[in-house]
């Protein structure tokens, strides 16, 4: 298998099998990441994807699923996704479910009818790397696009029958904005109705603008507690009925699981809990142990 320099994937769908489609990510400018930061954006040779193809139908010829990487695969024009997937239904004819990670502007140059060819050749499900609906926090973080794009392009993916993820970045805001990003995100998120919301707490990775704007004290990162205090609020505006998925591990709740809505008071009161009485060394050591988005 061709897999170059970094690759993301999504641990909640199935690993196996990958696809490397592109390298690098197209924007590669968000403060708070340099997964890509030596990884110019390419398209992956096309030689190479039929390769892995040939390889994967070696050891799973009946796969259903397939994960396309790198950062944002879909950044690819129709055009130039079209014959790609085309390729793939060849090799793996029983796929049912092709999964991409991808930011939104990625859905910009694409028709709602392509959208649905898309579908029809497998996509099925797109995790959005939104971190936030504040358009203030956006430009912070040098996001690349407003709410207002989050709203159009995912308007868009719901009409193609496309369903869904989007993440909101606990912390990204920092204290000046903490309930500004999670008001604000929520209020988007209902709109737009995704079928999952993921959510994770920002790590000050070194090497990111935003840790030498904290050192600069430019940027006032949240403390534990307050972490989990954006999360709380960020979580009683959200009303849309999704899968709630929560990187925050909070002493005796899990939080991660479908039906949100169902769930929603029982979330709230374990974080409250997790305020009032947890160890909040317990989740600065978690956090700082992590080494990648
Ligand atoms: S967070 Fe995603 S979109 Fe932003 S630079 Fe990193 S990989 Fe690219």
């Amino acid at each position: 298998m061709h897999f170059t320099d970094t690759v993301y994937r999504n641990p909640y769908w199935p690993t196996f099998p990958l696809l490397q489609i592109t390298q690098g990510c197209t924007h590669n400018k968000c403060k708070f990441c340099t997964m890509y930061a030596d990884v110019p954006f390419r398209l992956q040779p096309p030689e190479w994807v039929e390769e892995d193809l040939k390889e994967i139908r070696e050891v799973a010829p009946g796969a259903e699923t397939i994960q396309l990487l790198s950062a944002n695969p879909l950044a690819l024009s129709f055009e130039k996704l079209e014959p790609i997937l085309v390729m793939i239904n060849k090799y793996l004819p029983n796929i049912k479910y092709i999964y991409a990670a991808t930011r939104v502007t990625d859905i910009c140059n694409k028709s709602v009818d392509e959208l649905k060819r898309m579908k029809e050749l497998g996509i099925r499900e797109i995790s959005l790397g939104i971190e936030s609906g504040d358009d203030w926090t956006l430009e912070r973080i040098n996001k690349g696009y407003r709410s207002k794009d989050i709203l159009e392009q995912c308007a868009k993916l719901s009409e193609a029958g496309i369903d869904f993820w989007m993440t909101f970045l606990n912390g990204v805001a920092g204290s000046e904005h903490s309930a500004d990003h999670a008001i604000n995100s929520a209020k988007i998120f209902n709109q737009c109705k995704p079928m999952t919301v993921g959510t994770g707490g920002l790590v000050l990775f070194p090497g990111t603008p935003l840790l030498d704007e904290a050192n600069r004290g430019e940027f006032d990162p949240l403390s534990e507690k307050e972490m989990l205090e954006e999360l709380k609020l960020f979580v009683e505006n959200l009303n849309c009925d999704c899968n709630f998925i929560t990187h925050h591990t909070v002493s005796g709740g899990n939080l991660t699981g479908p039906d949100f809505l169902s769930r929603k008071e029982k979330i709230i009161s374990a974080l409250d809990r997790e305020i009032r009485h947890g160890d909040m060394d317990r989740l600065a050591y978690v956090r700082s142990s992590k080494r990648t988005l």
